[in-house]
């Protein structure tokens, strides 16, 4: 017996994902053997608790899983503590601000439409409902971080902690100088590294991890492994943190997922791994120079990581909605993003988003992005659906040559 429909809706996600050329940023392609970690027998445990003090027997498997996860977390990132359980970045987020703040504290984030996330205070979410997020942007001459606008922030509102890390920033961000504000103003500092946490472990960005009270990950986006989350933090923060995970605010842990997140932290190890996150950045640049060179302007003029904001609006008069959407009958998928200074609603917006991790994992390099390029250049600039579904022939016959896997 198989429950066909449930497996065949997954069969053409499969196909979907094998013919299309994958640009959304924070998405990637994980290697056989994290899937096969993630759909393990280790899905069958439960285990509330931690390693070595668990409310369930026959937990000497997962201890052993869960106990070697932790250890290659903090070896690779060169962290004093983590927390491998969260279920999600944001859960990672909630965890964090459970252990040091209390409802109503004040607290710097970066807006949702300068590039920071939900759960960094907007009004909407978790983060922005319970506590008093005071938003800081960009500089709008530079589109990068405005570090003195921050420390001016800081030092009038007292917040009790700096929250940094974004969702769509294209720039290095400056950890020191952020340590350096939440001293002055006496407060906490949590960097969140999802977008980036691949690039940190090959050394590609600075770390944050020697900076910051807390680091928050996801574990899905450049590091490449399994949906997730973790939390680092200084040692004296580490026993008040795990019980903010559980039982604070999580049952129990998916061992399964800890598991696929060992597996993707040893590959992440691997001299393979830099060589990969190396060629992530030199497409992007492949990328960025195809929208500079159609005289279209791509936010904060250029990239330092694995994602570029295009302004589809000044570029073209195009938002970032129908830039989306054409694309998409072309098999490009990216998605609709807000630019700084942003004009058009959320669900409208005036760019689009597009990163580089997740084909460069099907092997993707400079020749295979240039070909992307010059479809992106073709697709937006004629503008009609019958068009980019002419282009998508050959979309798919470039992606039929590579594995939907990563290779390592
Ligand atoms: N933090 C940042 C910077 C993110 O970009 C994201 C997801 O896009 C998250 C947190 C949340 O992760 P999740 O979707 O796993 O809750």
């Amino acid at each position: 017996m198989k429950d066909l429909e449930m497996f065949s809706i997954i069969e053409k996600e499969a196909g979907r994902q094998t013919k299309n050329v994958e640009l959304i940023a924070s998405e990637n392609f994980v290697s056989h053997e994290v899937r096969e970690a993630q759909g393990s027998v280790l899905t069958n445990k439960y285990a509330e608790g931690y390693p070595g003090k668990r409310y369930y027997g026959g937990c000497v498997y997962v201890d052993e899983a869960e106990t070697l996860t932790i250890e290659r977390a903090k070896k690779l990132f060169g962290a004093e503590y983590v927390n491998v359980q969260p279920h999600s970045g944001s859960q990672a987020n909630m965890a964090v601000y459970n252990t040091i703040l209390e409802p109503g504290d004040k607290v710097l984030g970066m807006d949702l439409a300068a590039g920071g996330h939900l759960t960094h205070g907007h009004p909407l979410n978790f983060s922005g409902r319970t506590y008093e997020f005071i938003p800081y942007g960009v500089d709008r001459e530079t589109e990068t971080i405005d570090y003195d606008e921050i420390e001016r922030l800081a030092l009038e509102h007292h917040p009790k902690l700096i929250v940094a890390g974004a969702s769509a920033y294209p720039r290095v961000i400056d950890f020191a100088r952020l340590r350096e504000i939440a001293d002055k103003a006496g407060c906490y500092l949590m960097v969140d590294m999802a977008h980036i946490a691949g690039l940190v472990a090959t050394g590609l960005h600075p770390s944050p991890i020697p900076y910051a009270d807390f680091v928050t990950t996801t574990t899905h986006k450049t590091l490449r492994g399994p949906r997730g989350g973790m939390v680092f933090c200084k040692a004296e923060f580490g026993k008040k943190l795990d019980s903010r995970v559980f039982p604070g605010m999580q049952g129990g842990p998916l061992e399964h997922v800890i598991a696929a997140k060992g597996v993707c932290l040893w590959e992440a190890s691997q001299p393979e791994f830099k060589t990969y996150m190396e060629q992530v950045l030199k497409n992007v640049q492949v990328l960025v120079k195809k929208f500079k060179d159609a005289g279209w302007r791509v936010v904060s003029d250029g990239s330092d990581n694995h994602l570029i904001l295009l302004d589809t609006m000044s570029s073209l008069g195009m938002t970032g909605k129908d830039a989306e959407k054409l694309l998409d009958e072309a098999g490009i998928t990216c998605n609709k993003n807000t630019i700084p200074f942003e004009t058009q609603k959320p669900f409208v917006t005036s760019g689009i988003r597009l990163g580089t991790a997740a084909m460069t994992s099907r092997g993707f390099k400079e020749a295979e992005f240039e070909q992307v390029g010059d479809w992106i250049v073709d697709v937006l600039t004629n503008g009609t659906a019958e068009h980019a579904q002419a282009v998508r022939n050959d979309v798919q016959a470039l992606t039929a040559r590579f594995p939907v896997e990563a290779q390592i």
